[in-house]
């Protein structure tokens, strides 16, 4: 589809919404896309990024980061705990804390660093066995265990179950933020961007609707 027709389809849903212009930040998911595509979406003054894999991001961010000033690069895929320290020297924020032994390494991180990432709490709200993420019922504890550590959490993060409506996914994900007073939601993708908006989404992660299919075989 193309930035452009990505943009004006989220000012679309803004608006349905009742929501101000502007409200929602969307972040271009290059993971495994081509280097011409994701050069096109700089060169159109897009700066806002999210990436899965440390080492794909540390292999190709520095260099962009170096031509494109102002590139925000968000990490939404997840993270093993030996790649945290790369990964928080590479990120602006990091959408998928989504375990106890994980936000105790980045605590440690960022009392070395004097400096932390954004953190996004990933929630698992299907509570799915093969999916990361806190269950919605830990959820509370967690998110004052990780305060507790002096982190920056700004928000709540869900991949909601595939083959099922999001939307009830979306509005539990935005239940849980208001109630432990966070304001970030990181929630749809390029086939459901435009319910989590309605649904309250501050940022949506969009990645194939702008850059066209990803193609694996080619990494
Ligand atoms: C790959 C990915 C996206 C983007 O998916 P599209 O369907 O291509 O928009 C968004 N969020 C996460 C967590 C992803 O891994």
């Amino acid at each position: 589809m193309g930035l452009s027709a990505i943009k004006g389809r989220i000012a679309a849903a803004e608006a349905a919404a009742g929501r101000a212009p502007g409200s929602v930040q969307l972040i271009a998911v290059s993971k495994v896309q081509p280097a011409e595509r994701v050069e096109a979406v700089l060169a159109e003054g897009h700066r806002l990024f999210g990436e899965n894999y440390v080492q794909e991001a540390a292999g190709k961010w520095p260099a962009w980061r170096a031509r494109f000033p102002g590139a925000v690069v968000h990490m939404i895929g997840p993270l093993q705990t030996n790649k945290a320290k790369l990964a928080v020297e590479l990120f602006e924020a990091i959408h998928t804390l989504d375990r106890p032994s994980l936000a105790v390494k980045l605590a440690n991180l960022a009392q070395a660093r004097g400096a932390s990432p954004d953190l996004f709490i990933q929630v698992n709200t299907g509570a799915e066995p093969q999916k990361a993420g806190i269950l919605p019922e830990a959820l509370d504890s967690f998110v004052k265990e990780v305060r507790g550590m002096d982190l920056p959490v700004v928000g709540l993060m869900c991949i909601p179950p595939e083959s099922l409506d999001p939307a009830p996914h979306f509005a539990m994900l935005a239940e849980m933020a208001a109630r432990n007073g966070l304001a970030g939601l990181s929630m749809g993708m390029s086939s459901d961007f435009e319910a989590a908006i309605a649904a309250g989404a501050s940022h949506v992660r969009v990645g194939s609707a702008i850059f066209g299919a990803r193609d694996y075989s080619a990494r």
